[in-house]
């Protein structure tokens, strides 16, 4: 019987690079996308080249009906959902807490906290029934550490690792490993819109001296996924050069 991985926001970045780190042809991958739908077909057209079943689904995840839409289309060709990476995220351009707006902070939280509870809540019943299934959420350094003028960002990234490590004591009974992965500066589209003098900023201030790419990630969110993994559950695990543990 063939497994389920669906990674939310993989046309891009590490949800790209976690889709592209498997070649296990007993596999379906399912590849979401908000807006580049051409980049999500990419992906799906690199995995079947490799023998993998695999289709691109465009949803926002912060939106509950495009989420349960989704998962309709997953069961209708999948069955279901086996494993999941909780990995669609925004970042705001860092700035001062008395500058964020409304608006800002409801869209950041709807996005990496809501996006999650989403997709959580649809693809947990689906791994109750079976007895077995793996999340991984993505966080940030910024949700442990907290960073400066990342305020708004770094507290859906805390809410993330509360809201993971009360699902990993909830269904651990079922057989449901969560965990978290907390990137620190990784460079992807995410982060291409800060200073070149900034990302050299954040590299000095690591002890491995560079900043991370998507790859690096995703080898880490690949593990957790796997059997290798089966005693892990309620970790968060950093992917940030040392920077913080
Ligand atoms: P990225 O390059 O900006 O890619 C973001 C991905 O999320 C894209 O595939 C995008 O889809 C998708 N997405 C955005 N909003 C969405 C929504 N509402 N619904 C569905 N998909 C959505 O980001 P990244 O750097 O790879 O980051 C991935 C995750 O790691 C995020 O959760 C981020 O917070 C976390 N992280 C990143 C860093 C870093 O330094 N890069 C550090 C710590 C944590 P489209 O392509 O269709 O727009």
């Amino acid at each position: 019987m063939k497994e389920t991985i669906l990674i939310t926001g993989s046309s891009r970045g590490i949800g790209r690079a976690t889709a592209l780190s498997f070649f296990d042809e007993n596999l379906n991958i399912v590849i979401n996308y908000i807006k580049e739908k051409e980049k999500a077909e990419e992906v799906v057209s690199i995995l079947k080249s490799r023998g993998i079943n695999s289709m691109a689904v465009g949803c926002d995840v912060s939106d509950f009906d495009q989420v349960k839409d989704m998962f309709k289309t997953i069961e209708k060709n999948f069955g279901g959902v086996d494993k999941l990476v909780n990995n669609a995220g925004i970042a705001p351009f860092p700035k001062l807490c008395q500058e964020v707006e409304d608006s800002e902070w409801k869209r950041v939280f709807e996005v990496n906290v809501g996006g999650q509870f989403n997709t959580c809540r649809l693809a947990v019943p689906y791994m109750v029934s079976q007895k077995r299934g793996a999340i991984v959420n993505l966080s940030s350094v910024w949700g442990q550490t907290g960073g400066s003028m990342e305020s708004t960002y770094g507290a859906s990234k805390g809410a993330v690792i509360a809201y993971s490590r009360a699902l990993a004591r909830e269904l651990g009974p079922s057989n449901i490993r969560v965990n978290v992965v907390a990137p620190g500066c990784i460079l992807t589209d995410m982060t291409a819109i800060l200073s070149k003098e900034t990302l050299d900023g954040f590299a000095q201030e690591v002890p491995l001296m560079r900043n991370g790419k998507a790859e690096e990630v995703a080898q880490v969110i690949n593990f957790l996924l796997s059997s290798k993994a089966s005693y892990m559950s309620g970790q968060v695990l950093g992917v940030n050069g040392g920077y913080y543990d």
